[in-house]
C-alpha cells in the first residue's frame, strides 16, 4: 500500500498548530508555570484569595457561583429564623452535564455553614457527614460541591497552585560536581523553573500538593509575609489564615529536599528556591486530583515506596545522594487540597472509621516513619440504620464531637420533588409522550408517603385544633405553596400561617423525623420507568403511573414505608392512591373544560381581582377611576354583591352590619399579607382565595351544566369513535369534540392519543 501523505494531512496539521497555539496561549494566560517569586506577585496582588484553606475555599466557591435567599420559602417571613439560601453550585450547576439538586436548601445552607466555622477555626477539625433515609441526594449533593471545585479551580478567582523541585543536568554546571557547582554555572539564572526538559535531570512535583508558601520554612513565615506585604497587612491576614498555613510544614520528601539544599548553599533560602517550579494546579475528580471517592469496601491509606527504586534518583545532585527519600501515594495523598469522600461512612469495620476519624481530627496521615499533614475536606455519608446502630456504640460520644453531622431528609414539597424526575422523563420523551402532570402525580404521592400527623400536644391550644385537622393533602399543600385548608376562615389562617414553621420544626428533634420514611425518589424513578413499559398505555400519562403504584403497594415486604401504622389517614399509601387520583381528575375537570372553550380560567382571576379593587374602595369611601372614561365613580356595588353572593360572604343580609364588614377587611388584610410574602410578583388571587376561586367556578358550572351535559355528550361518541375522524351523527358536536382535542394538544402539551385517554378517564369517573 502507499504511504504517500493524503491530501487531508496538511489541514490537520494545520488545525493541530492552531490547537498547539490556543493550549501554550492558554497555558501562559493562566500562569500554569511560574518561578517562586513570579508566584510572589500573584500573592501580593490577593493575599487573601492565595492564602486560603480548603474549607474557606469551598466556601467562597459556593458564593462565587451565587446565592439566593429564599424568601418565598413558606413560613420564612415571620419565622424570624436564620435565613436560607439557595446555592447555585447545587441548583444550577455550571457544567450542564451534571446533575441539579433540587430543594435541600436547608441542607446546602449548613454546609456553607459548617464550611465557614472550619474556615473561621483555622481547622477542619470534624468530618461532615450527610445522613438521611437511602436516596436522599446525599451522594448528589458531595458530587456537586466537588463538581462546583472543580470548575471553580479553573477560574481565576480560584487558582491554586502546588510546586515541583527542578534539578537541572551536571552538564548546565559544565563538570561540577554537586550542586553548588551547577548553581554557581548557571549564574545567569535566577530559576531553574522554565529550563527545558533536556536541561532537566530530575523533577519530583509534591505529591502532597502542597501550597508554596510552606517552602518558606514555619518559623519564619510571618515574618516573611510583614516584609513582603507590610507588617499591618501581614497580621491582619495571619488572623485568617488557616493552621495549617501558619504553622504547617512541608511534606516530608520536600522537608528533606529543602533542608539539604540550604545546607549545600549555606542557608541562602533564594539559591534553594531557584528550585522550585510553581505550578497551578486543578481539581479534577475523574483525575483523582484533590478529589476523591472512597469506596466502604476499599482500605484507606497512604502509601509509600523509596525512591531509590527510581531511576530519577541517581540523577538527582549530589547533595541529595544521602537522603533516604520516599515517594507517597494513595486516595489521603491524592485528595489533598480538595475533598475526601468516604461514601457509605459505616459500612466499614468500626476500627476502620475510628481511623479516619483520627485522621480527620489531626487533619494527619501516618506514612511509614513520617507524618503527611493534611489540608481537606473529610466528606460522609450514610444512610439513617447505619447511623442508628454506630449511635448504639459505647464510644459513640467521644466520636460526635468529631463529626458534623448534617441531615439530608426526603423532600417534602411536591413541586421539589416533581423536578427531581424530570430529567427521567425527559430521556423517556424520546420513545413515548409524556402527558401532562406526569412528574406531579408521581410527587404528590411520594410526599404524601412521607407526612408525619401533626400531634396536638406539640402546640398550644388555640394551634393544636387546628393542625391535628390537617389531613396529608392539606399538609401536603400547605408545605408545597403555602396553600391554606379551603375550610378554614381568615382568622384561622392567619394563625395556621403564623404557626407553618413550627409544623415544619415539629419532628425535627427526633429520630424518626419527617421526611426519613416514605417512598424515596429512587423507588418512585423505578415506577415511573415501569409504567413507560406498559404497552397498555399509549403514552406515559398519570394513569399508567397510578396503574404501578396500585401494583407496588402490594408488595409490602419490599418497601418499608409500606409496613408503617396508618393513623389517621397517614401513613395510608394505598389511600394516597386514591387522593391522588382526585386530585388529578380535578385538574383534569378544569383543563378539559377550559378546553370545551366553556371558559377561561383567567375570568375568576379577574373577578376577584375587580372585587377587591372595589371593596377597597367601598372601605375607604373613596371613588374608584373609570379607565375607560377617566371619570372618578363610586365603586360597582352590583359586583360586590355578585361576588358576595357567590361566595355566601357572612353577614351579607345585613349590608351595614360588623360580619359584612369584617369579611371585607379580612379579604384586604389576606391581600396584604400575601404581597408582603411574594414582594416581586403581582398578587395571584387564585392562590391567595382557593376556596373563592372554586366557589366561583363551582357556580359557573352549575349555571352552565345544561350545556356541558350536550358537550360530555359529544366528547363519549368522539371518545368511542378512536383514532380516526370523529364519527357520530351530530356534525356540530362532532366539531366541539375535535376542537377540544385540539385546545388540549396545543395549549396544555396532550397529544391526541392520551388527550383522548384522558377525557374518556374522566368521563368515566366524574360523569
Ligand atoms: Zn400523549
Amino acid at each position: 500500500m502507499s504511504k504517500t501523505p493524503s491530501r487531508s494531512s496538511r489541514p490537520v496539521l494545520e488545525s493541530l498548530s492552531l490547537l498547539e497555539k490556543a493550549a501554550e496561549k492558554e497555558f501562559s494566560a493562566n500562569q500554569i508555570i511560574l518561578a517562586f517569586d513570579e508566584y510572589l506577585n500573584i500573592l501580593a496582588q490577593n493575599p487573601a484569595q492565595q492564602l486560603r484553606g480548603s474549607a474557606q475555599y469551598a466556601a467562597d466557591m459556593m458564593d462565587h457561583f451565587g446565592r439566593q435567599e429564599l424568601t418565598g420559602h413558606a413560613g420564612s417571613a415571620d419565622s424570624g429564623a436564620a435565613p436560607t439560601f439557595r446555592f447555585n453550585v447545587f441548583s444550577k450547576p455550571a457544567d450542564p452535564a451534571s446533575r441539579r439538586v433540587i430543594g435541600h436548601e436547608t441542607v446546602q445552607t449548613q454546609i456553607y455553614k459548617t464550611l465557614r466555622t472550619f474556615a473561621r477555626q483555622g481547622h477542619n477539625n470534624r468530618m461532615v457527614l450527610l445522613h438521611g433515609p437511602n436516596g436522599s441526594a446525599k451522594t448528589s449533593l458531595v458530587h456537586a460541591l466537588m463538581q462546583g471545585l472543580e470548575t471553580y479551580s479553573q477560574a481565576p478567582e480560584g487558582a491554586l497552585y502546588s510546586f515541583n523541585w527542578i534539578f537541572p543536568h551536571e552538564k548546565l554546571a559544565k563538570g561540577g560536581i554537586g550542586l553548588a557547582g551547577a548553581a554557581s554555572r548557571a549564574e545567569g539564572l535566577s530559576t531553574y523553573a522554565r529550563l527545558a526538559d533536556e536541561e532537566i535531570a530530575a523533577r519530583l512535583p509534591s505529591e502532597l500538593k502542597d501550597h508554596p508558601i510552606l517552602l518558606i520554612p514555619a518559623k519564619d513565615r510571618k515574618k516573611f509575609l510583614e516584609d513582603f506585604l507590610g507588617e499591618k497587612a501581614a497580621n491582619e491576614l495571619w488572623q485568617h489564615m488557616p493552621l495549617h498555613l501558619r504553622r504547617g510544614e512541608l511534606c516530608h520528601r520536600s522537608k528533606q529536599i529543602a533542608d539539604a539544599l540550604l545546607l549545600s548553599y549555606q542557608g541562602n533560602l533564594k539559591r534553594m528556591l531557584m528550585h522550585i517550579q510553581v505550578e497551578r494546579i486543578y481539581l479534577s475528580r475523574r483525575y483523582r486530583k484533590g478529589l476523591v471517592t472512597i469506596e466502604p469496601q476499599l482500605h484507606v491509606d497512604a502509601q509509600y515506596q523509596q525512591l531509590t527504586l527510581n531511576r530519577s534518583l541517581s540523577q538527582l545532585p549530589s547533595a541529595l545522594h544521602g537522603l533516604n527519600l520516599f515517594s507517597v501515594s494513595g486516595d489521603l495523598i491524592d485528595g489533598n487540597r480538595g475533598v475526601v469522600e468516604f461514601s457509605d461512612l459505616l459500612k466499614r469495620p468500626i476500627d476502620s472509621f475510628k481511623y479516619i476519624l483520627g485522621l480527620c481530627e489531626t487533619q494527619s496521615v501516618n506514612v511509614g516513619q513520617t507524618i503527611a499533614y493534611l489540608d481537606t475536606l473529610f466528606v460522609g455519608s450514610a444512610n439513617e440504620l447505619q447511623l442508628d446502630s454506630f449511635k448504639e456504640f459505647p464510644d459513640f460520644t467521644s466520636f460526635k464531637a468529631r463529626i458534623s453531622l448534617i441531615r439530608v431528609p426526603y423532600l417534602l414539597e411536591a413541586s421539589a420533588e416533581a423536578q427531581v424526575y424530570s430529567e427521567i422523563l425527559e430521556q423517556v420523551s424520546g420513545d413515548k409522550h409524556v402527558a401532562p402532570h406526569t412528574a406531579w402525580t408521581a410527587a404528590l404521592w411520594a410526599v404524601l408517603t412521607r407526612l408525619k400527623k401533626p400531634n396536638g400536644v406539640n402546640y398550644s391550644p388555640a394551634v393544636s385544633s387546628l393542625v391535628t385537622a390537617l389531613s396529608p393533602i392539606q399538609k401536603a399543600r400547605l408545605y408545597d405553596l403555602g396553600e391554606m385548608p379551603p375550610s378554614l376562615g381568615a382568622e384561622d389562617r392567619k394563625v395556621l400561617r403564623a404557626n407553618l414553621q413550627k409544623v415544619r420544626d415539629e419532628y425535627e428533634g427526633v429520630p424518626y423525623y419527617e421526611g426519613r420514611v416514605g417512598a424515596s425518589a429512587r423507588e418512585i424513578k423505578s415506577i415511573l420507568l415501569d409504567a413507560a413499559q406498559n404497552p397498555e398505555f399509549p403514552c406515559l400519562s398519570p394513569l399508567a403511573v397510578l396503574r404501578e403504584m396500585e401494583g407496588m403497594v402490594k408488595r409490602v415486604s419490599e418497601h418499608e414505608f409500606l409496613r408503617q401504622d396508618v393513623k389517621d389517614g397517614y401513613h395510608d399509601a394505598i389511600e394516597f392512591i386514591a387522593t391522588v387520583r382526585k386530585d388529578y381528575l380535578d385538574r383534569l375537570d378544569s383543563e378539559v373544560r377550559e378546553s370545551i372553550g366553556l371558559y377561561d380560567s383567567k375570568q375568576w382571576e379577574d373577578f376577584i381581582r375587580k372585587y377587591v379593587q372595589h371593596v377597597a374602595i367601598a372601605l375607604k369611601k373613596e371613588k374608584i377611576k373609570n379607565p375607560i372614561t377617566g371619570r372618578m365613580e363610586d365603586p360597582d356595588h352590583s359586583l360586590i354583591d355578585e361576588f358576595e353572593k357567590i361566595v355566601d360572604a357572612p353577614g351579607r343580609m345585613n349590608p351595614g352590619g360588623d360580619d359584612l364588614k369584617l369579611f371585607r377587611q379580612n379579604i384586604i388584610s389576606q391581600v396584604g399579607a400575601w404581597s408582603l410574602d411574594h414582594p416581586t410578583t403581582p398578587v395571584a388571587y387564585g392562590k391567595v382565595f382557593p376556596e373563592y376561586w372554586q366557589k366561583l367556578e363551582k357556580h359557573y358550572y352549575e349555571s352552565q351544566k345544561a350545556v356541558l351535559t350536550r358537550l360530555h355528550d359529544a366528547l363519549l361518541v368522539y371518545g368511542a369513535a378512536g383514532m380516526g375522524a370523529p364519527s357520530g351523527n351530530d356534525p356540530e358536536s362532532s366539531q366541539l369534540a375535535s376542537d377540544t382535542i385540539r385546545n388540549m394538544t396545543q395549549k396544555q402539551g396532550y397529544c391526541g392519543q392520551c388527550a383522548r385517554e384522558v377525557i374518556t378517564f374522566l368521563l368515566k369517573q366524574r360523569y
